[in-house]
């Protein structure tokens, strides 16, 4: 029988964790992946139940499907054994990745969090001193507009007609360069991120076992899709 696809976003953001269920498995013990799988069809938790009482095999599927049926969801199977093999596999494999080649990691992170290239944070920085630069300027034309107003060098209409054309053009460059600046920060974040998660990644070449802590700290959420395949486990890069 095929497993389903597991797609998995192995990068990890701290602030972003999700929240850890604290709800014990059937056998009372907390799952270490409890909190971290999703059916990657509804969206829903996926939950751990007993397939087979007698062989005691643990298998995860979609909370819709068990609770509404075929109708909302299908079943997203998963025997909880081949997960922690695939995403054992999967970490040790990104681990190597890392300590192999750091360069491509940081730029395949960069990509699956579609943050900023250092050209385009470069790009942006040089507009943004740009419009920065014509802020200044409008503002020393507006107080020499005022000035030449109250000093009797221009008359009412000429005033307002100038004033209005100057303060929208500073409304619309100053939304610009928040716009900018909100993005600079975003790229900037997001680069130490992924730095902060590549020195954790390589610590992790070897494990041999996985525990709960290890995979809150490494892994985002773990998607599960009804697609008879494997190919997306080979696959070192976090993506979502
Ligand atoms: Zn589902």
């Amino acid at each position: 029988m095929h497993e389903p696809l597991v797609d998995m976003d192995t990068y990890n953001l701290v602030q972003e964790k999700v929240k850890m269920r604290k709800r014990p498995d059937a056998w009372g013990n907390y799952g270490i992946f409890a909190g971290l799988v999703k059916c990657g069809e509804c969206g829903s938790t996926m939950n751990q139940r007993v397939a087979n009482a007698k062989a005691k095999t643990r298998i995860l599927t979609c909370a819709k499907y068990n609770r509404y049926g075929v109708a909302h969801c299908s079943q997203h199977r998963l025997e909880l054994d081949t997960l922690y093999q695939i995403v054992l596999e999967q970490i040790r494999s990104c681990a190597a990745l890392a300590l192999a080649d750091e360069t491509k990691v940081m730029e395949e992170l960069r990509k699956s969090c579609q943050c900023d290239s250092e050209e385009e944070s470069r790009r942006i920085k040089a507009k943004l001193s740009e419009s920065e630069r014509r802020l200044s300027e409008l503002d020393a034309l507006i107080s020499k507009l005022y000035e030449d107003w109250v000093a009797g060098r221009i008359n009412e209409t000429n005033f307002t007609r100038m004033m209005e054309k100057a303060q929208t053009e500073q409304e619309t460059l100053q939304k610009k360069a928040d716009t900018m600046r909100e993005r600079l920060n975003g790229a900037a974040k997001e680069q130490e991120d992924n730095s902060e998660w590549l020195s954790l990644i390589r610590q992790y070449a070897d494990i041999k076992e996985l525990d709960r802590e290890m995979l809150h700290l490494l892994i985002k959420e773990i998607v599960v899709h009804a697609r008879q395949t494997h190919e997306c486990v080979s696959r070192p890069n976090p993506y979502n």
